[in-house]
């Protein structure tokens, strides 16, 4: 066990996680940033960013991510390339916030909630079986496997758009599949991907299961209209389900509010969660924005919402500087307290 109790400890690490490391780095607290086994979060698994202020000619999402983290560090963040696995906060008895990644602890006087959110299952029939062996949902890390292969998207969104204009540069044909005749994507991109020859539309059609070949790797797609209930087999060798996500909320269910949808609640315009000392920002709150941009500001905000709270807040001393100096050893931990308004 680590005696020390961190200032502040940061869980995730897409641009909410590493915009709150770099502002709470700044801010001299030394946060230590537990960023997951795949750090960098969904914009690991994109292209071009084009609509990220500051980068005229786009940015990959890769090198922006390694950029943020890079910036976080320069003032001393730390990173730990594990996975939270669990969370429990300040007791009445006096034991400050503890994160465990495993069977290691981590103290600390608050927490920011970063974690994001993961991509949203169809939970049709062959999909889980399937996985890697044909069913993907990130078209720029899978697209190369199926060149001149034939690929549906599942989805009608942003997101579907984005991947189908990627995946349409390898496969040989896209088909887009959407349960419904209008689209939730923004003009601009559907307007790009009806652009490309090599993709195909079917709607208002829903996967109904994904079928194997015998190599055992998916071959074909049984969909159904859902307007007229007919189905069909559809052949492919590759499909990626792009309908959205979902946040990432499982460790800290049941110890922070969460919504029906498991986005964790935070209080008016701040990061304030219902735990003291616990902030919470980026994916795992927002469910309308979802941008690079909005998550960072979040983080932000998430970093300065902490950082008043620690000033707002006795100051915890660590069981080191406890040990040998009577002063200190006065001080005690006190259980955070809200400084929110009523
Ligand atoms: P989204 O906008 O929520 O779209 C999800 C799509 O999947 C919808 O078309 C939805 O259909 C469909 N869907 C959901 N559940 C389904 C199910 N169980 N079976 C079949 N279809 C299902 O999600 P997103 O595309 O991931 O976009 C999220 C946010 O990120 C948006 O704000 C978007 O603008 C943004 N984004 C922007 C860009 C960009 O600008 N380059 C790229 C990616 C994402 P219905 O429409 O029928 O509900």
């Amino acid at each position: 066990m680590n005696n020390d109790v961190e200032n502040v400890i940061i869980i995730g690490s897409g641009p909410a996680g590493y915009t709150a490391a770099l502002y709470t780095a700044r801010a001299n607290l030394n946060p230590l940033v537990i960023e997951g086994w795949m750090w960098g979060g969904l914009l690991q698994q994109t292209t071009d960013v084009e609509n990220f202020p500051g980068y005229p000619q786009g940015i990959m999402g890769p090198q922006m991510m390694q950029d943020l983290r890079d910036q976080a560090e320069r003032f001393g963040a730390r990173f730990l390339t594990e996975n939270a696995t669990r969370v429990e906060p300040a007791s009445a008895e006096g034991e400050p916030h503890t994160v465990w990644v495993d069977e290691d602890e981590y103290k600390a006087e608050s927490v920011i909630l970063a974690m994001g959110a993961e991509h949203k299952k169809l939970g049709v029939e062959g999909e889980e079986d399937l996985g890697g062996r044909g069913v993907s949902y990130c078209a720029t890390c899978d697209a190369a496997f199926f060149k001149d292969r034939e690929t549906i998207i599942v989805g009608g969104g942003d997101s579907a758009m984005e991947e189908a204009i990627f995946l349409a540069k390898f496969s040989s044909k896209v088909t887009i599949v959407h349960r419904r005749d209008e689209f939730r994507a923004s003009k601009i991109m559907l307007e790009r991907a009806r652009s490309m020859e090599n993709i195909e539309w079917l709607t208002p059609y829903v996967v109904e299961a994904f079928l194997p070949g015998d190599d055992g790797a998916l071959d074909r797609a049984r969909v159904r209209n859902v307007e007229t209930g007919e189905t069909r087999e559809l052949p492919m060798n590759g499909a990626f389900i792009a309908i959205g996500h979902e946040p990432q909320s499982e460790i800290v269910q049941g110890i922070v509010a969460t919504d029906d949808n498991g986005y964790v609640l935070t209080e008016g315009k701040s990061t304030r969660t219902d735990v003291p000392g616990f902030f919470a920002a980026g994916d795992l709150v927002d469910h309308t924005y979802r941008q690079a941009v909005t998550a960072a500001g979040t983080g932000c905000m998430a970093a300065l919402d902490a950082e008043w709270y620690l000033r707002d807040n006795p100051k915890v001393p660590t069981p080191a500087a406890l040990e040998g100096t009577g002063d200190l050893a006065e001080e005690q931990w006190v259980p955070a307290q809200p400084t929110r308004s009523a």
